[in-house]
C-alpha cells in the first residue's frame, strides 16, 4: 500500500481500538504490515522491487504524491470525528508511515549496520504482498494472498497465462483483482471511520 492507503487503514483500526496515543502508534505501526500483506497495487505495477526512495522511477513518485494527497484529503473529511482525538490521529499516522520511512529513506543504511535493523528490513520486505512472485519461499503467509489471486485469475480467465513469463493481460487481470481487494479494504476503513462517534 502507498502512504494514503496506510493512513486511512491505520486510522480506521487505531481509532476504533484505542484511546491512548502510545497504543495508537503501535496499532498504526502494526497496521502498516497488515496492510502491506493484503493484496494491493502500489509498486506491483513495476516488474522489480524498489528499496531506496532515491531509486524510484518518476511515475512511482507521482503516484506516491498523488495518492498521499488524496489519502490526506479523505482523512481530513473526518475532521469532526477527530476533534479531541488529534493526538491519536497524529500518533497513528506516524506509526502507519514509520515502516516505509525506516525502509525507503537513508535511515535504511543505519538499520543495515545492525543485525536487528537488517532483520526488520528483511521482515518488512518479505511480509509485503508481491504479485509477481507468489511462490516465494520466504514467508508462506505473505505468499498466500498472491497465490490466491493467481489461482482465481487462472480459474476465471483460463489460458490467459502465456508460457513461463506472465502475459500482459494476465498481469493486468491479477493487478485489477488486487486493486479491487485494496479498494474494498479502503471502503471498509472509510465506513469504520464514518461510524466513529463525533466527540463534542
Ligand atoms: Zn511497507
Amino acid at each position: 500500500m502507498l502512504a494514503g492507503a496506510h493512513l486511512i487503514f491505520g486510522n480506521a483500526l487505531a481509532l476504533s481500538l484505542t484511546e491512548s496515543p502510545v497504543s495508537a502508534l503501535l496499532v498504526g505501526f502494526a497496521s502498516h504490515h497488515l496492510g502491506d500483506l493484503l493484496p494491493h497495487v502500489d509498486s506491483n505495477l513495476w516488474p522489480r522491487d524498489f528499496d531506496d526512495i532515491r531509486d524510484w522511477p518518476r511515475l512511482l513518485w507521482a503516484l506516491l504524491i498523488t495518492e498521499t494527497l488524496i489519502g490526506v484529503l479523505i482523512l481530513l473529511h473526518f475532521a469532526p470525528t477527530f476533534a479531541g482525538r488529534w493526538a491519536l490521529v497524529l500518533a497513528t499516522s506516524f506509526g502507519s508511515l514509520l515502516p516505509d520511512l525506516l525502509s525507503h529513506t537513508p535511515i535504511r543504511y543505519l538499520l543495515k549496520r545492525t543485525t536487528v535493523g537488517q532483520a526488520y528490513l528483511d521482515f518488512h520486505k518479505s511480509f509485503h504482498f508481491r504479485l509477481r512472485s507468489p511462490k516465494r519461499a520466504a514467508t508462506t503467509v505473505a505468499a498466500l494472498p498472491a497465490e490466491l489471486i493467481t489461482a482465481t485469475v487462472d480459474t476465471v480467465h483460463p489460458g490467459a497465462r502465456v508460457g513461463e513469463a506472465d502475459g500482459i493481460s494476465y498481469r493486468w487481470a491479477k493487478l485489477a483483482l488486487a486493486g479491487v481487494i485494496e479498494l474494498f479494504v479502503l471502503v471498509l476503513s472509510l465506513l469504520v471511520l464514518g461510524s466513529l462517534p463525533v466527540s463534542l
